[in-house]
């Protein structure tokens, strides 16, 4: 944000110039929770294409959304990118965002890839379905998320925390699909087949798997794509002890999320806000923004990477992104009843 601050110095003391000076230095500034390496080459690309400078400001989402409303009025942001429906509801809570208006952006991402109300929009797509050991389980034993509270699976399976977003937005979507009771019920008897208390991140859980801990895990594919392609070669072994199953492909699909971004409500450069908006959705910036973290383009018509390609295609859980955030604090409540730690 230094740029930003030296260029009001030079405004000040030359409004002769404010124009010319004004053009040469469109800028516009992001508060992230997503690394730079996975964001800032293709900013580099809008740079190069657009003139307009991007100042990126990374960090962890809740910290980066307080700094966003304690900054209110005076915030240097005029974008915030995120990840998980949830995240992006708890945005949109706090009153973060004011409503992307352009009819590229909603002609290039569908509909439920997009806040109801325009406030923030999906970039690209990550699955969560069930991973497996093939030495262990024949796929046709599996079928969906409600199935992994049968009996058999009895102290097989690994799945974080439940304090962890991701898995309180796919409570969020089988509450939608299966109602409260129901999907509490499917809880308690998924709780009862953990194969050990929850611990570690989506990769320990596909590593528990390798490692022989558990059978079958849930996790997020793009944890799968780096370790199936990662410079460590036991991160690479245990990746390829096993093997995605994509659930619920006769039912509602395999359950997806997003990451996203919205202009703030008082960005400076909403203009500029808006044309990086509709650069990442592009075809070439989806292309490119999907394949660097293993993750699927949120538009049609943008090519898979090879990992993606060989997972192939399925059956995606449709329902607006939205839900997951109006569901969540519905999701935490019913895990911790069911005693999912
Ligand atoms: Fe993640």
């Amino acid at each position: 944000m230094r740029k930003f601050t030296s260029l009001l110095a030079i405004l000040a003391a030359t409004s002769a110039t404010l124009v010319s000076f004004t053009s040469a230095a469109a800028e516009v500034n992001i508060y992230s929770a997503r690394k730079e390496a996975l964001i800032k080459p293709v900013l580099e690309k809008f740079t190069q294409q657009t003139g307009i400078e991007v100042n990126l400001l990374t960090g962890n989402a809740d910290a980066l959304l307080a700094r966003l409303n304690s900054e209110g009025k005076n915030t240097p942001a005029d974008l915030f990118l995120t990840v998980d429906a949830g995240a992006l509801h708890r945005a949109v809570e706090a009153g973060a965002f004011q409503p992307v208006t352009s009819d590229i952006i909603s002609e290039a991402v569908p509909s439920h890839f997009r806040s109801s109300d325009n406030l923030w929009v999906g970039l690209s797509l990550r699955a969560r379905p069930i991973f497996y050991s093939p030495e262990r389980v024949d796929p046709e034993e599996l079928e969906s998320y409600l199935s992994l509270a049968d009996e058999k699976w009895n102290d097989r399976i690994c799945i974080r925390s439940s304090n962890n977003l991701y898995n309180q937005s796919l409570v969020a979507a089988l509450i939608e699909h299966h109602g409260i009771e129901k999907t509490e019920k499917w809880a308690e008897g998924f709780v009862e087949n953990f194969a050990r208390s929850p611990v570690g991140g989506d990769r320990d859980q596909i590593k528990g798997i390798a490692f022989g801990i558990c059978d079958v895990a849930i996790a997020n594919t793009y944890y799968f794509g780096h370790m199936l392609n990662s410079d460590n070669a036991d991160e690479r072994a245990a990746a390829e002890k096993v093997d995605i199953f994509w659930p619920a492909q006769d039912k509602q699909g395999t359950h997806v999320n997003v990451s996203g971004i919205g202009i703030t409500k008082h960005a400076k450069n909403v203009e500029e806000a808006q044309k990086l908006i509709q650069f990442l959705v592009s075809k070439e910036a989806q292309e490119w923004y999907a394949q660097v973290n293993y993750e699927y383009p949120v538009r049609e018509g943008v090519e898979w990477s090879n990992t993606l390609q060989k997972w192939g295609d399925f059956k995606q859980d449709d329902i607006p992104m939205d839900v997951l955030g109006e569901n969540n604090d519905e999701a935490v409540r019913l895990m911790n009843r069911a005693g999912w730690r």
